[in-house]
């Protein structure tokens, strides 16, 4: 009789246990695959249960009925059999992840379920022609000629997974290689000890390193996977998204974005907030059954399914807008949540993964623009995109070039009727030589953090200008200044380098800045602003009277000047309500000491009004629009 050694099994069952642990986590959405590992884990630990008791009931045959012993043995046969089955499915849905073609996974599951029925076949046959193990008359357990068949299946199942491997492998990520370079030979080598050492038994041992390397690869997902919502996170997002490209897959992607989120927050706790999150996560997570769900940022969710038609596409964006025209409820509250959404279909993409992953970013906010909220990738957006890249390519060598110019516009003193004051304003030319509106640049500059050199280029150009000018009769000159430049710890000593450098006192720069860029911090600009104003420099306040405006940031900020918005006087000559408004910001502001600049002024009849209404400053195409550096000399040099 063969004298076998348990130890192995009862380490390796509890490495399964351990593993299973690991894996319990109440709150996480388990997905199909989750649920599969966990059924593999189950399986595993009561093959090892089994075998064990296998192994005291064949040693003590003589105390155990014969038929007792044939049954435990049969479903042992049995149920190792259909673990490796189980491992081979989980192996064959990793390799198939990013591949829609059903070929694949039909043909897998047939051949798997055919192996399946044959080895159940031949264990059921296995009590009358004792294939497979039989008792001889003592009860001695012998073992029959095809007792090595589970080891067949193992071979054949690992060809099986070998060959969906080579065939799909343009579409199969580093760590699903990583595992099938490690899992094969690993059972084949513990399968080959087993084969030469009868009494030792490493089926157990095969299960559980099984078990142990997909864990480490796959279960164990906080690398792949948003912590708050069990989902898919941005990085795996992206790998799906690569491996589904490269694999030449025809997809869909619908994001939706959370719009005005951060009053749930408010209004509700962060707790609760995170629990709408969880449970928009998990419906997004089975509202297709082949779709695969992603945070792919704070409050964007994105939706990878396969493609089918443009029509279906668009039924599941329906399906999605749907269902948040509807209440969510969580516990006992009730909220209606608004998003927008997007939707891209990936269908020969000429486009790669991180110019996808930027595009939707872009495409997503547009839909916040729009009054649908909704938008969906055609040429237009593609046509965008590449204009917004190529913008950002002659940004990025006009930085390094230093292409930009400096161009000012005269401010006109109504005090004292003359121009004694500018404002900087940068331009910027194509390869051909044409303009290119700093209202195109300068929101991506800020994007991408170029726009801090290019605010210094700025500061230089007029610096120098200013102190090689000394007979100009311009009192100060404006700069418009950007956040960046703000959170620059060395602000202070670049402005006064460059002002020393050139001869000039602090006064003879205004720095405008809009209400958008306060707000992002205001105690830390307070204080910047504090510092800056005590050492002379003048603080303006831009576009005041547009969306951002409020009055108490003017208040409680040390600025020396307002400019009021062009859009103020848009209608100012017509409609006396608007007239009443500027007359009243303007004795507003004088009332709190500060001057008033009017910005934008077109025509002699505005410029009339705001002189009647006692403005300081004004400052528009009625006068003189943005001219470069030598136009400007000329401008100011030329006698009224
Ligand atoms: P802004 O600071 O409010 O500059 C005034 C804008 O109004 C300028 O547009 C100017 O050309 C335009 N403007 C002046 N008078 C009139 C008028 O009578 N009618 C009309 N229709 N427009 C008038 P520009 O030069 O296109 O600049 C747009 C914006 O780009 C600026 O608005 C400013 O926010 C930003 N910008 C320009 N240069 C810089 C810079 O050096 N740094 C930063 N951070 N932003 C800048
Ligand atoms: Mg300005
Ligand atoms: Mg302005």
């Amino acid at each position: 009789m063969i004298n076998w050694s348990l130890s192995t099994e009862l380490l390796s069952l509890i490495i399964i246990i351990m593993t299973a642990l690991f894996c319990y986590d109440k709150k996480q959405i388990k997905t199909r695959r989750d649920r599969l590992f966990d059924l593999i884990l189950l399986m595993s630990a009561l093959s090892i249960l089994l075998n064990t008791v296998c192994v005291f009931t064949i040693e003590h045959y003589a105390d155990v009925p014969h038929g007792l012993n044939m049954v435990l043995n049969s479903v042992y046969f049995l149920i190792s059999s259909s673990t490796c089955t189980a491992f081979a499915a989980y192996l064959f849905d990793l390799l198939l992840e990013h591949v829609y073609d059903k070929h694949c996974r039909t043909k897998a599951l047939v051949g798997l379920s055919i192996l399946t029925v044959i080895f159940t076949l031949l264990v059921l046959l296995n009590c009358q022609n004792g294939l497979l193990f039989y008792f001889n008359e003592q009860g001695v357990y012998c073992r029959g000629p095809l007792n090595k068949a589970g080891y067949m299946l193992l071979i054949i199942e690992l060809g099986m997974i070998g060959m969906c491997y080579h065939r799909n492998r343009a579409s199969i990520g580093r760590s699903v290689r990583r595992v099938m370079y490690m899992l094969p030979p690993v059972a084949l080598l513990l399968a080959f000890f087993q084969l030469s050492f009868s009494g030792l038994l490493l089926n157990g041992t095969i299960m559980a390193f099984a078990a142990l390397i997909i864990f480490v690869n796959f279960q164990n997902l906080q690398v792949g996977q948003d912590s708050l919502t069990g989902i898919g996170n941005r990085k795996s997002f992206f790998e799906e998204l690569s491996l589904r490209l490269k694999g030449g897959q025809k997809f869909q992607i619908l994001l939706v974005s959370l719009c005005g989120f951060a009053a749930v927050n408010q209004q509700f706790g962060y707790r609760k907030g995170d629990e709408f999150l969880y449970h928009i996560a998990k419906w997004l997570e089975e509202v297709h059954p082949s779709g695969r769900a992603f945070r792919f940022s704070n409050v964007t969710f994105a939706l990878i399914c396969p493609y089918e038609d443009d029509d279906s596409a668009r039924k599941l964006l329906h399906q999605l807008k749907e269902r948040f025209d509807d209440i969510w409820q969580i516990g006992d509250i009730r909220y209606g949540l608004s998003a927008c959404f997007g939707l891209m279909t990936c269908n020969q993409q000429t486009l790669e993964a991180t110019q996808i992953m930027e595009m939707l970013t872009m495409m997503m906010e547009f839909a916040k623009q729009k009054e649908q909220k909704e938008i969906e990738y055609d040429k237009d957006i593609e046509l965008m995109f590449r204009k917004k890249k190529w913008l950002e390519e002659l940004l990025l060598d006009s930085v390094e070039k230093k292409r930009f110019e400096v161009w000012y516009q005269p401010i006109f003193n109504c005090k004292t009727q003359q121009f004694d004051a500018a404002e900087a304003l940068i331009r910027l030319r194509d390869y051909e030589g044409h303009l290119i509106s700093p209202a195109d640049f300068i929101p991506l500059a800020e994007e991408n953090g170029m726009i801090e050199e290019i605010g210094w280029f700025v500061w230089e150009e007029v610096c120098r200008f200013l102190g090689t000018h000394s007979e100009l009769p311009l009192q100060a000159v404006s700069i418009n200044m950007s956040m960046q430049q703000f959170m620059n710890q060395h602000l202070s000593e670049k402005i006064s380098d460059c002002l020393e450098r050139n001869h000039l006192s602090p006064s003879q720069i205004k720095m405008e800045i809009t209400e958008r860029v306060v707000s992002y911090d205001m105690k830390y600009m307070k204080q910047q602003m504090e510092h800056f104003a005590e050492e002379g420099l003048v603080f303006c306040v831009d576009d005041f009277g547009t969306g951002y405006s409020n009055l108490s940031n003017v208040m409680h900020l040390p600025f020396a000047c307002v400019k009021l918005d062009r859009s103020l006087f848009e209608k100012f000559t017509q409609h006396s309500k608007d007239r009443m408004v500027v007359r009243s910001m303007i004795e507003l502001f004088h009332s709190m000491n500060l001057q008033v600049v009017a910005e934008g002024i077109e025509t002699r009849q505005q410029q009339e009004l705001l002189h009647a209404m006692g403005v300081d400053y004004i400052q528009g195409f009625y006068y003189a629009k943005p001219m470069p550096e030598a136009d400007m000399l000329e401008f100011m040099t030329k006698p009224l």
